[in-house]
């Protein structure tokens, strides 16, 4: 295995952990074991201030209080929190859920299961770009309905909502909003009060933290998002999410959002200017290439792809130690097109020739211009054979 050579640009799918954020943690693997809910001695007490600390870095990442941070397993777990326990706290008020057909299967398939269970769900349709169009997404609420959800940005197309237009509609209609921010947070600036968001989930490995470990923003004023749980137990995150704290990761998610806040600006710059030479050599040299997503609402470190005439999977198979990706992680274990840019509108075909780039803090010029040659030569390798 030639190893060294391996260029990672699928930093949407997931991310390396930052040195920095692995010293953070390794104390508490070890030195500092304890328990922050036995706080009858110092070992736990550490444990404890130091979840405490990661706790107020999560909270000020997003413009939050730190008591409106619950720590969870991830981002998927987050979105099912969100969902279950609105639908259920919220039963007596409504049963109508809004949501949007780009969503991530954490979100779709959380509400297919309302569905079930007898709820109502809106999926709303998304325009070229990927953004829903605010008008239909006001039409939508009704009498019953308790919740919007519609992701911060997208994994696979990087497309940005305009959440503070989300957020005025959902708070002049009384309805709780909340907001997949997995990609987003610690890569483009959010703020939960000016963009009025009443929860919010976050995933600590789509930003340089551990895999395992997220949290829940969960609004405690003006007005008070309620939960039910959907883990019981011990009543551990203020009954909302019960179980020992994965103390470890949370320092992790703590320490990686706290280098996000200083180096979110810097990294973007970088990766915007990455995309930018890419799509206009790869333009150059290939000729039809087209963007999918909005051009300049988007994720700085998302680059998605559309090349005419070349089948994506063919495509990964040629890049072989350019690691880029089909669609999300999630569904591209099976053959099923991106459910994403079919919602695009622009026909099956396009879902089936498309690939995203996702760039990265520790990527290099060197390797961004490796990787280009190598997508350009094989692209125009399997178009000279179709
Ligand atoms: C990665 C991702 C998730 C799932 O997060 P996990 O922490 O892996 O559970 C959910 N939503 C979006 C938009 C994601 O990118």
């Amino acid at each position: 295995m030639t190893s060294f050579q391996r260029i990672y640009l699928d930093h949407n799918a997931t991310t390396p952990v930052d040195p920095r954020v692995m010293d953070a943690m390794l104390p508490y693997f070890s030195d500092c074991f304890g328990n922050p809910a036995s706080v009858d001695h110092e070992f736990g007490y550490e444990a404890k201030l130091a979840v405490d600390r990661a706790r107020d870095s999560v909270a000020k990442s997003i413009g939050a209080h730190s008591d409106e941070i619950v720590f969870t397993s991830g981002a998927t777990e987050s979105n099912n929190l969100a969902l279950f326990g609105v639908a259920e706290r919220y039963a007596e008020r409504g049963d109508h859920i809004i949501t949007c057909q780009t969503e991530h299967k954490a979100v779709l398939d959380s509400c297919r299961r309302l569905a079930k269970l007898g709820k109502k769900v809106t999926y709303l349709p998304v325009d070229w770009h990927g953004h829903v169009h605010l008008d239909e997404l006001e039409k939508a609420i009704t009498e019953r309905t308790v919740l919007i959800s519609v992701m911060a940005a997208n994994n696979e197309i990087g497309t940005i909502a305009p959440l503070a237009e989300i957020g005025a509609i959902a708070q002049a209609h009384g309805v709780l909003f909340h907001t997949d921010a997995a990609q987003a947070v610690g890569h483009v600036p959010v703020d939960v009060q000016t963009m009025g968001v009443h929860l919010l989930s976050i995933s600590a490995h789509k930003t340089y933290g551990p895999k395992g470990v997220g949290a829940l923003y969960v609004r405690s004023s003006n007005p008070r998002a309620r939960l039910s749980p959907v883990i019981y137990g011990g009543g551990h995150e203020r009954g909302m999410r019960s179980g020992t704290l994965n103390v470890p990761g949370v320092v992790g998610l703590g320490e990686a959002l706290r280098i996000a806040d200083k180096q979110m600006t810097a990294d973007a710059q970088r990766f915007r200017s990455w995309g930018v030479r890419m799509l206009n050599e790869l333009r150059d040299s290939l000729g039809d290439v087209e963007l999918n997503g909005h051009p300049t609402e988007r994720l700085p470190n998302n680059l998605n792809l559309y090349f005419p005439r070349v089948e994506s999977k063919a495509l990964i198979v040629q890049l072989k130690d350019v690691a880029v990706a089909t669609g999300s992680a999630c569904t591209s274990l099976s053959v099923e097109p991106s459910h994403v840019i079919e919602a695009l509108g622009f026909g099956a075909a396009r879902a089936h020739s498309s690939v995203r780039i996702g760039f990265g803090r520790f990527n290099t010029d060197e390797e961004i211009g490796r990787a280009l040659v190598r997508i350009a030569d094989s692209v125009k390798g399997l178009r000279a054979l179709s």
